[in-house]
């Protein structure tokens, strides 16, 4: 069996959806999920992109320990010492430095020749070899490269010091079989190619992405790069879970095999699925909520009457938990910290005791707690961060069938003041949202709303996800509470705090805006 390295760029590629900002307790939060799940290498992010995405590698890179931690670095030496700051802490510090390498790219973006590209690429190699043990190097855009510039370049990259060369299909353009004679074209023409691991780096725009990385691996890759879910630029990456599954239940095919948790899949999943706000259909492979529904009468009959007959993955093999745990009003504090260890969460003592108190809250209206439920809660509480910005005080809405909605707010802004607003609209959430709109000061288009009950019965959790525009600055949002009127309150502030998060940030560092 050969082993296959698994480089997640979901903090990375992934963070760059339309859409989806995380802050760093979520990015954290994801980065430690990742270690469970045991994948090698996180990219954290873009250190040099602003002051933010800095923070947030290097605290990263300092937290995990089990897995390498890297971040992506234009080739200049100014990217590769800030990205050597960010990263320096961490077990085993790696750069991910790229350029691009096709025509296109060379000519309209870079306006550079080939040479000047070959001599940025290996200096930029060299001076990070300075401080990384190990330097990944990227061709951007490699697929719409011309092959022998490619094998040229990457054999000078190699020799610079590189030790990982990884192939993207940045825009998404490749096929199965054009991409594995991409690998084959590489491991004839590269002389000291045997030195360093190939690593795929696939784009879903085609519907190939998964396809195009397995293929990858068929003709040589060792590392595999993408995200949980395939969320990222576009269409999204590949997806990990798709790929890490297909190589174990496949594994008579591709003889290669992952050193992932494969018991962590669907927490991970449900977990950035939760925070990046991004939902999952209910048919897709793996970790949808009907990947191991079996509804046809035929089906059913022949799964109950032996499993393989129509499933040829097992739920446990994912993770996935056929009875949930059930709490309720006479839970203890221990039986509940014992829950939250075993969903996987790290709670400090002060937040596991807030966590109970709205544990006890929610156990009064509701008569099972049960992990849903539970997750939603530690989801408000742990990252619920933006309490410098605004903060829901009460809401009151008013809605009859002939009458006009109406409704009233009151919150508090970061430096404590109160304000109340009232407004009008022509249903309940309209009337909420005008009214929240007055009190920000500030015009707010709403992109999308949604919402979904978080488990089962009537008096369920309502949550709420909400995208935004302010400031020509989209966003997403989400809120839970019992009612539905406030979840949607609590949605549509946390959106918003996120743009005034963003921008403050922003003041600070003007971001790079960067596609690989
Ligand atoms: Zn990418």
């Amino acid at each position: 069996m050969r082993k296959i390295n698994i480089f997640d760029t979901t903090l990375r590629d992934g963070e760059q959806s339309a859409g989806v900002n995380l802050n760093l307790q979520e990015k954290l939060e994801i980065a430690r999920q990742l270690e469970r799940l045991k994948v090698d290498i996180i990219e954290a992010g873009f250190p040099a992109a602003s002051k933010g995405d800095f923070q947030s590698v290097k605290q990263i890179a300092e937290t995990i320990k089990h897995s390498s931690v890297t971040g992506l670095s234009r080739s200049v030496q100014s990217d590769i010492d800030t990205a050597w700051e960010a990263l320096k802490g961490g077990a085993e510090p790696r750069l991910h430095l790229f350029i691009a390498t096709s025509p296109i790219h060379m000519a309209h973006k870079l306006r550079m020749t080939p040479e000047q590209v070959i001599e940025a690429a290996v200096s930029s190699v060299k001076y990070a070899k300075r401080y990384f043990p190990i330097v990944q190097w990227s061709a951007e855009d490699a697929c719409r490269s011309e092959l022998p510039f490619l094998a040229e370049i990457v054999a000078k990259v190699i020799e610079a010091g590189a030790s990982v060369i990884n192939i993207p299909d940045t825009v998404g353009y490749i096929t199965p079989k054009e991409y594995g004679e991409i690998f084959d074209f590489l491991r004839k023409n590269v002389p000291n190619i045997e030195k360093i691991s190939l690593s795929a780096h696939c784009h879903d725009d085609l519907g190939m992405a998964v396809a195009n990385s397995l293929a990858a691996i068929e003709h040589g890759a060792t590392q595999i790069e993408g995200t949980i879910n395939g969320i990222g630029e576009r269409a999204g990456n590949a997806a990990l879970e798709e790929i890490a599954v297909a190589l174990y239940i496949r594994k008579d095919y591709y003889k290669a095999e992952t050193g992932l948790n494969l018991q962590e899949i669907k927490r991970t999943s449900n977990l950035v699925s939760k925070l990046t706000g991004m939902t999952l259909p209910a048919n897709k492979a793996i970790v949808g909520k009907n990947a191991f529904a079996h509804e046809s009468g035929i089906h059913q009959d022949g799964v109950l009457k032996e499993k393989t007959t129509y499933e040829i993955i097992s739920p446990e093999l994912v993770g996935v938990q056929s009875n949930s745990m059930v709490l309720g009003k006479h839970s203890g504090r221990h039986a509940l910290r014992n829950r939250v260890v075993e969903l996987g969460y790290t709670l400090s003592e002060a937040e596991i005791n807030k966590l109970f108190v709205r544990f006890k809250e929610l156990a009064d209206k509701k008569k099972d707690i049960t992990d849903d439920d539970l997750v939603a809660l530690i989801f408000e509480e742990k990252f619920d961060l933006f309490k410098e910005f605004y903060q829901l005080s009460s809401i009151q809405v008013q809605y009859g069938t002939n009458q006009i909605p109406t409704a009233v707010v009151v919150l508090m802004d970061g430096q404590g003041n109160e304000i109340q607003e009232a407004a009008t609209g022509a249903g309940s959430v309209e009337s909420l949202y005008n009214t929240l709109e007055r009190c920000f000061k500030t015009e707010v288009k709403l992109l999308d709303y949604r919402i979904e009950s978080v488990s089962g019965g009537r008096d369920a959790l309502a949550q709420v996800f909400v995208k935004v525009r302010v400031n020509e600055m989209e966003t997403s949002g989400r809120g839970t509470a019992q009612d539905v009127l406030e979840a949607s309150a609590k949605a549509y502030i946390n959106a918003v705090n996120r743009v005034f998060m963003i921008e403050k940030m922003r003041e600070e560092n003007q971001k790079v805006v960067i596609k690989n």
